[in-house]
């Protein structure tokens, strides 16, 4: 693989985004202008990307849904508590008055936007994929003016822009899919002017447009994408992601509080730790920055000093941990189709697997138990009927000659996940994970082996999953040392 331009030492342009809680409050939005200020003392093009304001799209979309089916007091009540939320930071962060009353008053007609959009689902008594994305949008919307205005309130010169001009998406609405080349045109086309003129351009995350400017999203948490995206567009030097935690860690910190920060890792690695439900990094934002040799840096807004987690394209093999983290999926349950009929005959499994795509369902995670007399995958656990029902359905003559005797979905289980690149060439390693879950009488129902080899999923019962979580994470960092 080529070397990364961090290998290379480039330091032209650099794209930092930071999530909902680095712009949650008006502390966090002043390290943001801390840590940007501190960027162009290095890099002489900077671009932040910012997330909507923490538990502002939830509150969005929650609005909308209510609306939908018939509460209007919902989203007036949000309205107000987002104008006040948004406007209190202005006035904390912007101190120039004229300024500081352009800010809100583009927030107030933002939020004049939402309640006319959430009036209307309220009379059509439904929102569409559609109408949500532009009701989502609005939380990115309302954030770059915020942090742009504070940069410029702080002395450096900025521009907000809405990537509704720079991220080209098909319109599958709430989880588009960007279209590289379009992108790639309109990104450079709208940037390269804003930082021609030394300023740093305050991008919206999360959001996109399609061709023909309807307003898209590109799934929850897709602000790293959007990070991912734009600077494989420009292309930047380094991508960073600034969190609230101190970087890719060894397990989810709110499940283990012993868990550490991993200096290093594979991008095989993190690709499969976010796969597998670790929420610091989309699972999208891996491949641009990859495909575009750049460097990933995963760092805390609120302790910059550290130096995060450095994401790189290959590890030498004396850097390996053997575990090196272990992450959990929430909400799945598994599908079994089984019976002897079906020993031998071919299409089986793609008839079934067709089926499950007719659905639009994914599957995370495929067993390795199924014999020829059953396949068994996991879906999201509320998908679980409408899975079934579409085997029943698709295999209706087997089922009636008893070929296939069953198709049934366990209850709510969890995957759990043990990631680390020197995994498949150590032995013994799948050997200690199981005796850790044993000995804390964890059942372990089914597994998996990554197909990039280097992570290995096991399902458990869901109120396993602190138990399991826990005696993996041992096994990486022993409790006496913890
Ligand atoms: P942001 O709003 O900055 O995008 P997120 O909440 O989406 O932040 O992601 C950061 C959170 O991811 C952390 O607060 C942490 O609880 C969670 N997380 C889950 N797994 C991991 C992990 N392996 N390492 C670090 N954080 C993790
Ligand atoms: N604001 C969006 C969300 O909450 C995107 C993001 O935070 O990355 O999903
Ligand atoms: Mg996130």
């Amino acid at each position: 693989m080529e070397a990364s331009n961090r290998e290379k030492g480039n330091h032209n342009t650099l794209v930092m985004k930071f999530g909902g809680t680095s712009v949650g409050s008006t502390e966090a939005v002043g390290q943001v202008v801390k840590i940007s200020r501190d960027a162009l003392a290095t890099w002489p093009r900077v671009v932040v990307i910012v997330s909507a304001l923490a538990g502002v799209t939830d509150r969005l979309l929650q609005s909308a849904t209510q609306a939908a089916a018939g509460n209007s007091q919902i989203f007036n009540q949000a309205a107000q508590e987002l104008r006040i939320r948004h406007h209190t930071i202005a006035e904390a962060i912007v101190s120039d008055l004229a300024q500081q009353f352009q800010v809100k008053q583009e927030i107030n007609y933002l939020i004049t936007d939402f309640i006319n959009l959430c009036q209307a689902i309220y009379v059509l008594g439904e929102a569409t994929e559609r109408a949500m994305d532009t009701v989502a949008a609005l939380g990115e919307r309302m954030s770059v003016r915020l942090v742009s205005a504070a940069l410029i309130s702080a002395g450096i010169p900025s521009q907000y822009v809405e990537a509704t001009q720079l991220i080209i998406t098909d319109d599958h609405f709430q989880a588009a899919h960007p279209d590289l080349v379009a992108t790639t045109a309109a990104t450079r086309q709208v940037l390269e002017p804003v930082l021609a003129q030394h300023k740093i351009p305050v991008v919206t995350g999360f959001i996109g447009a399609t061709r023909s400017g309807v307003t898209t999203t590109l799934g929850r948490g897709g602000s790293d994408f959007s990070a991912a995206v734009i600077g494989s567009a420009l292309p930047a030097d380094e991508v960073w992601i600034w969190t609230d935690v101190d970087g890719v860690m060894t397990a989810d910190p709110r499940l283990v509080p012993e868990a550490r920060t991993i200096p290093e890792l594979s991008f095989r690695e993190v690709g499969e730790l976010a796969y597998f439900g670790a929420k610091v990094l989309h699972p999208k934002t891996i491949r641009p920055v990859i495909e575009a040799g750049i460097s990933l840096r995963v760092c805390n807004t609120f302790n910059p000093e550290n130096p995060g987690t450095y994401l790189v394209s290959d590890l030498s093999p004396l850097k390996d941990g053997v575990i090196k983290s272990v992450t959990a999926i929430r909400g799945i349950s598994l599908i079994t189709l089984e019976g002897r009929g079906m020993l031998g005959v071919p299409g089986v499994a793609a008839r079934a697997f067709g089926a499950v795509a007719a659905t639009g369902v994914s599957v995370p995670l495929i067993t390795q138990a199924s014999s020829e007399q059953s396949i068994c995958f996991a879906v999201p656990v509320e998908s679980k009927d409408q899975v079934v029902s579409s085997l029943e359905k698709s295999f209706a003559n087997e089922i009636a000659c008893r070929d296939i005797d069953r198709v049934w979905a366990t209850e709510e289980l969890v995957i759990v996940t043990v990631v680390g690149a020197g995994m498949r060439s150590t032995p013994g390693v799948s050997g200690r994970v199981f005796s850790a879950l044993g000995k804390r009488s964890v059942n372990v129902i089914a597994i998996a082996q990554g197909s990039s080899e280097v992570s290995i999923s096991m399902v458990v019962p869901a109120k396993d999953i602190q138990a399991a979580v826990m005696a993996i994470h041992e096994l990486i960092v022993p409790q006496k040392e913890a």
